[in-house]
């Protein structure tokens, strides 16, 4: 294989084969083909893209000599979901546990804080002894036990996607579709499933602000996945604020806890129950109001609680957090922000507060950062909001009075109130499936 003739292909427009795809990423794993050459293709495919007929061998190439879960004689369907991120997107902790208590199994696989938005690893490790990185093996053993694990990729998952990764993170080339799509299926097509639920956020705090953008992204990756026997369904829905109240680890973890308990906003129902719908109808239900209401009944009668205690415990953390929130490691310095005017809340802008919370401690600026799993901010205000001034519109949990103050200046400019009136997108936009797409909002 002449690498530089692939670059070039690709450098002026062309595609690679399926079949070159394998190859060179076969020999990249190999430690035959340095990253320098790898990170100089990268580029080229951030700028032509790929086309839909060099996905295939992309994606193989990504899986690598990966490992994968066999679920094989398990006797129940197994599903999952993967968001592409937000700010206060604390879904996957309270979908998990809810479909997992409606007997379908759900082996989640997560990732961790990505630039301005926050990962379900973060969120769960914020539980006294929770231990997110599990062996294939013991994933396995855990699901056929409780019908859910909640975990990182492991080393022997994609290995390939996960050096790809890297390489794209400090060269630029994060944000290139067909890099993306492959990138996430090459993880979730691991997990050995019957469906996936795709959530892709749209607006401003999305990884992908462009809503055609998301469209195209969540395409690709039903494509991806119903070529390779995996169902999938994505919902567009909005990050143009926070999801819900919290945003920061440990609070985020309390509002899940309450969600389960059927005290979650209502905005994070919505998405949750949206999702949790389309799960269990990949799993093989034939009604959706139907499933709508098994999922509320696990709910209301507590067994979906009892299961977020039951995969806790499982995976070394204390479970008595379920029942008593205040075990969750709490802020040295909490403080209210108030409105500094009456009116319309205009905005609530998720990437600078996203950003806030990684500067106050919540989230990484390098790899080798720890997360203060206590700092976040609770904000009740919401888009369209009549305040008068000096309501109370969010609480700050910082870890010093330096954070208080950073949280203070960024609410200022992030939640814009004036006299006009608020245009946030909708929560839910579109289903898309293999066959079309159906406008929700
Ligand atoms: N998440 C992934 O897993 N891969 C990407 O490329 C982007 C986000």
């Amino acid at each position: 294989m002449f690498v530089p003739g692939l670059i070039e292909r690709k450098r002026d427009g062309g595609s690679l084969t399926a079949g070159e795809w394998r190859g060179l990423l076969a020999a990249f794993h190999a430690g035959q083909v340095p990253e320098y050459q790898i990170s100089a293709l990268l580029m080229a495919c951030f700028f032509h893209g790929l086309t839909r007929e060099e996905l295939p061998g992309l994606l193989d190439g990504m899986m690598g000599q990966g490992g994968r879960l066999d679920f094989a004689g398990l006797g129940r369907p197994v599903v999952d979901k993967h968001s592409t991120g937000g700010v206060g997107d604390k879904v996957s902790l309270i979908l998990a546990p809810l479909v997992a208590a409606c007997d379908v199994a759900v082996p989640m696989m997560s990732g961790r804080g990505l630039g301005h938005t926050g990962g379900t690893l973060d969120k769960l490790e914020s539980i006294p002894g929770f231990d997110t990185q599990l062996t294939l093996e013991a994933t396995l053993a855990q699901v056929r036990r409780i019908g859910c694990a909640m975990i990182g990729q492991t080393p022997d998952i994609a290995p390939v996607d996960k050096r790809l990764y890297a390489l794209r993170d400090v060269t630029a080339t994060v944000e290139c579709i067909p890099l993306i799509a492959a990138s996430i299926m090459s993880k979730k097509l691991s997990e050995g499933l019957d469906g996936l639920v795709l959530d892709v956020k749209m607006g401003s705090g999305a990884f992908i602000t462009d809503p055609a953008k998301s469209r195209e992204l969540a395409e690709t990756m039903i494509t991806l996945g119903t070529d390779r026997g995996c169902p999938t369904v994505a919902l567009l829905t909005a990050m143009d604020r926070p999801l819900g109240r919290a945003c920061g680890n440990a609070l985020e973890v309390e509002e899940c806890i309450n969600a389960l308990k059927g005290q979650g906003p209502e905005d994070l129902m919505v998405v949750t129950m949206a999702e949790g719908v389309e799960m269990l109808m990949l799993a093989g239900r034939k009604d959706r109001a139907a499933a709508r209401k098994e999922l509320d009944a696990a709910l209301t009668d507590g067994r979906a609680a009892r299961k977020f205690q039951e995969i806790i415990e499982a995976q070394g953390g204390n479970p008595a957090v379920v029942d008593d929130p205040a075990i969750l490691p709490t802020a040295q310095v909490v403080d209210v922000f108030k409105a500094p005017r009456s009116g319309t809340v205009l905005e609530v802008a998720p990437r600078p507060i996203g950003r806030c919370i990684v500067q106050m401690g919540g989230g990484r600026r390098t790899v080798d950062d720890v997360v203060d799993p206590t700092v976040g901010l609770v904000i009740t205000a919401r888009p369209g909001q009549k305040v008068s001034r000096g309501e109370p519109l969010a609480s700050i949990y910082a870890r010093d009075e330096a954070g208080l103050a950073l949280a203070f200046r960024t609410l200022t400019e992030a939640v814009r109130i004036g006299d006009g009136v608020a245009s946030p997108l909708p929560l839910i936009a579109e289903r898309l499936t293999a066959t079309g797409a159906e406008t929700l909002a």
